[in-house]
């Protein structure tokens, strides 16, 4: 079967290689970078909202589908992308560390939550570090650009935006002059698309930013999470971010958000830093912040996934199977 799909972030880019998987011909069709929550996430895999103390619903079933998924394409693509990185949290006090002892005794936390660790790092507010256990580090560009390159080199990428879409008796056609058995929209915040024929979405996106940072003096190795996250990327270099905003989306990034993220850091971490970049993508979150996927009830095959939230990399290798199994079954053949 031919299959289309339109958006390459972690939902589209997960659907593409679960298709490609089951041997159908796929043709991944996305509009470029701009705009893209994926391209500018940091690449936590992580089961605990440790904002809010509480799990990502499905957590074990998301946390078993999506290291084989990253490996197996690391293998067909001949390199490494997904990396064990234990997030540590940041407990200034005696009471943070009982309210992590007492998350820890919580039913369905226990895989989750590590034993704590001496601080020894004189710069970081704390006086002892928690582990998330089973935490992982996406290498995003590494994933998505080379999932890019894939599926261009076998011609099957259009990096073109889809302006034209009609659903004829048995398929669909779109630009005019493509013609696929079955389409799949993965269009992230702007599902211009998905809300066209599916009716609107309860979406809340949230806007968030990043920032690039350096230091001169001794590295951090893990990352760590208080109010905001700080990520080594291995090259001298850390991520730290990132920030949320209900409005604004249409702005690039902005030296609130940057002050923002840079007084956060610093009411836990004494580290003179320099900025060296600042990102900004829209979350699509839906308003109970739970993903929304599935497939139009009378339109020849049409699915959709969205509402990937601030987890897109944890939820999409378990998501975009789902998706195909209720309508194609898991191990369908080509046809
Ligand atoms: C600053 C920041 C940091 C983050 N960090 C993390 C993190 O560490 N871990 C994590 O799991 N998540 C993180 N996230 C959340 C994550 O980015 C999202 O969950 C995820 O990107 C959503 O993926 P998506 O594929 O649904 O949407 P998107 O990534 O937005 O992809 C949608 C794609 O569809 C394309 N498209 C839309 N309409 C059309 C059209 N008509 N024609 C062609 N193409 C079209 C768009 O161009 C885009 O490329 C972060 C988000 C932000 C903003």
């Amino acid at each position: 079967m031919r299959i289309g799909i339109i958006g390459q972030g972690f939902a589209g880019t997960a659907l593409a290689w679960r298709a490609h998987w089951a041997g159908h011909n796929v043709i991944l069709i996305d509009k470029g970078h701009g705009g893209s929550a994926s391209w500018v996430a940091a690449g936590l895999v992580n089961p605990l909202v440790l904002k809010r103390k509480r799990l990502v619903q499905e957590a074990q079933a998301c946390m078993a589908a999506f290291t084989p998924f990253y490996a197996r394409i690391s293998t067909e693509l001949g390199t490494s992308m997904l990396f064990p990185d234990e997030i540590h949290e940041v407990l200034p006090d005696v009471a943070a560390e009982n309210a992590w002892g007492a998350l820890g005794a919580e039913r369905g936390f226990e895989p989750f939550t590590g034993p704590l660790k001496p601080n020894v790092d004189g710069r970081i507010h704390a006086t002892s570090l928690a582990t998330v256990t089973r935490s992982a580090r996406l290498r995003v560009h590494t994933y998505l650009e080379e999932s890019r390159t894939f599926f261009a080199q076998k011609h099957l990428l259009l990096e073109e935006k889809v302006t034209d879409l009609r659903p004829m008796e048995t398929h669909w056609r779109l630009q005019n002059d493509l013609d696929v058995d079955v389409l799949l929209l993965a269009e992230g915040f702007q599902a211009h698309w998905t809300e066209h024929f599916f009716g609107p979405l309860p979406f809340s996106p949230t806007k968030g930013e990043g920032l690039k940072i350096r230091w001169d003096g001794p590295p951090v190795k893990q990352p760590l999470h208080k109010n905001v996250f700080l990520l080594p990327d291995g090259d001298g270099t850390y991520q730290v971010g990132s920030t949320y905003a209900w409005d604004g989306f249409d702005e690039g990034p902005t030296e609130k958000a940057r002050e923002e993220i840079l007084q956060k850091l610093s009411s836990w971490f004494d580290q003179e830093v320099e900025v060296l970049d600042q990102w900004t993508g829209i979350r699509p979150t839906m308003r109970d912040r739970q993903p929304v996927y599935g497939w139009h009830e009378t339109l020849p095959r049409l699915g959709y996934l969205n509402g990937l939230g601030s987890r897109g990399a944890l939820t999409s290798p378990l998501l975009s199977d789902r998706l195909l199994a209720q309508h194609l079954g898991r191990n369908a053949q080509k046809s």
